[in-house]
């Protein structure tokens, strides 16, 4: 275990708060605490030098720019200044645009957070990072969170190598097979598919790049009729395929098979620059408890729910959870009386957004997928409809991400 500075979280005794996982959620919790003037240690269960997969979480959202900047001065503005934002949507039925529309480049402005910004996620986690140890987060790489028991009081937190921590509070942001969520035996509700979808990121030509748009693809005729997206991102882009059910991953989530589908996509100078190419499935699942039965431990992110892609709600909404949890904390150290409320409105508040996230996933996964013949036959006629009827062409634009408004929210935004 190496430890990035002096003292150590094992000098301190009874630690304010410590936080299991330093993935992009994990450290927004840490930058979120050192906003509100905490300590904090952060447990890694991976060592300094690791390498992140892919591009993941591509899109952040300007109400999570927001959060960003205002726990880290600057920090919106190192993600916008790093990332893409594409001025053009455009959506295809087969191979007949239904949709495009293109918005005039705003010149950057001190005080005004643009929509969104693209780059990659490890490329997000490598400015986290850094705001993290500029603000004098602690971390502890290669410490694994083994077991975790609560009490009234706190917690005590046990590593693989042996460490042992006592914490008043502990935000677990250790992803989807969160340690920190089976020591509390909080369960997660919700369902996960066979079905897949293949997930690709291509290294830009930059000497003749593709035009800088979000494309959605309806039933991409040289794909058998399956769906397909592109986003851009700081140097490249990302290719989402909807598989459908029955396929095999061999058939289409394997380098080989991924190269060929990518030639029929964007071209066959493409095939040759795949940079990661991945598989997931569909899951929407949410924790039954966002916090244990003493109140002393807070899930965040995908601790706490996963959710498909479409939509970028996973590490989006991951930050509002992260900043609601930091301020809890904070409210509950500064005054012990306000413990059970300040948790529980932090619980409460994040489950009720988590469950709008994940009946938005599923509305947009009922599109994406259609079960029934007539939700297809819909689509097809919006798409006939489109150079008439431009509400229809606006449809086909917006269904495959679900709905935006509506989610129960608090202070720390929208997702
Ligand atoms: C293909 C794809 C595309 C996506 N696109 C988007 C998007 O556009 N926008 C969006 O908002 N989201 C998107 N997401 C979701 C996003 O990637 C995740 O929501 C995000 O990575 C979750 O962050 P996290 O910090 O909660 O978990 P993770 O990134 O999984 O981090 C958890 C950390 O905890 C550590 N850890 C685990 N167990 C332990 C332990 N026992 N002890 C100590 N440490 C531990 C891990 O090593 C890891 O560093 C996408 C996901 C996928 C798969």
């Amino acid at each position: 275990m190496s430890h990035t500075s002096e003292p150590t979280a094992a000098e301190h005794g009874t630690l304010p708060v410590v936080v299991v996982g330093a993935g992009p959620v994990g450290l927004t919790a840490a930058l979120a605490l050192r906003s509100h003037g905490l300590p904090v240690t952060v447990l890694e269960a991976e060592p300094e030098d690791r390498v992140r997969p892919g591009s993941r979480a591509l899109f952040v959202h300007r109400e999570s720019l927001d959060l960003l900047g205002r726990i880290s001065p600057g920090l919106d503005r190192t993600l916008i200044d790093n990332g893409v934002i594409w001025p053009t949507r455009r959506t295809v039925y087969r191979s007949r645009t239904v949709f495009a529309r293109s918005y005039p480049a705003q010149p950057a402005r001190p005080g005004v957070t643009p929509p969104f910004t693209s780059l990659r996620q490890i490329e997000t986690e490598r400015h986290l990072l850094a705001a993290c140890r500029a603000a004098g987060v602690e971390f502890l790489w290669g410490a694994e969170l083994l077991d975790l028991r609560s009490h009234p009081d706190g917690a005590e937190l046990t590593c693989a190598d042996g460490t042992e921590l006592s914490a008043r509070y502990v935000i677990g942001a250790d992803g989807a097979r969160s340690q920190v969520r089976r020591s509390q035996d909080i369960t997660m509700e919700g369902e996960r598919s066979e079905a897949f979808h293949v997930v690709v990121d291509i290294e830009e030509d930059q000497a003749d790049p593709l035009p800088l748009e979000r494309v959605f693809i309806y039933e991409h005729p040289e794909l058998g009729h399956r769906s397909v997206m592109r986003v851009p991102f700081a140097g490249g882009f990302q290719l989402d395929l909807q598989c459908k059910d029955g396929d095999r991953p061999e058939d289409w989530a394997d380098e080989e098979a991924a190269r060929s589908w990518v030639a029929k996509v964007v071209g066959a100078k493409y095939a040759d620059r795949l940079l990661w190419v991945s598989r997931y499935h569909f899951l929407h699942v949410v924790a039954e408890n966002f916090t244990d039965a003493n109140r002393r431990v807070l899930l965040v992110g995908e601790a706490s729910h996963l959710f498909p892609p479409f939509g970028a709600r996973g590490m989006n909404s991951g930050i509002a959870d992260s900043v609601a949890a930091a301020e809890a904390v904070a409210q509950a150290l500064a005054d012990p009386g306000r413990h059970l409320a300040a948790i529980d409105a932090f619980a409460d508040s994040r489950k009720a957004a988590a469950r709008f996230n994940s009946e938005a996933a599923r509305t947009a996964l009922a599109h994406l997928r259609p079960r029934r013949r007539i939700t297809r036959l819909r689509q097809a006629a919006g798409a006939a409809l489109s150079p008439l009827v431009g509400s229809c062409g606006e449809w086909l634009e917006r269904a495959p991400y679900g709905p935006r408004t509506g989610a129960p929210t608090n202070r720390a935004g929208r997702y």
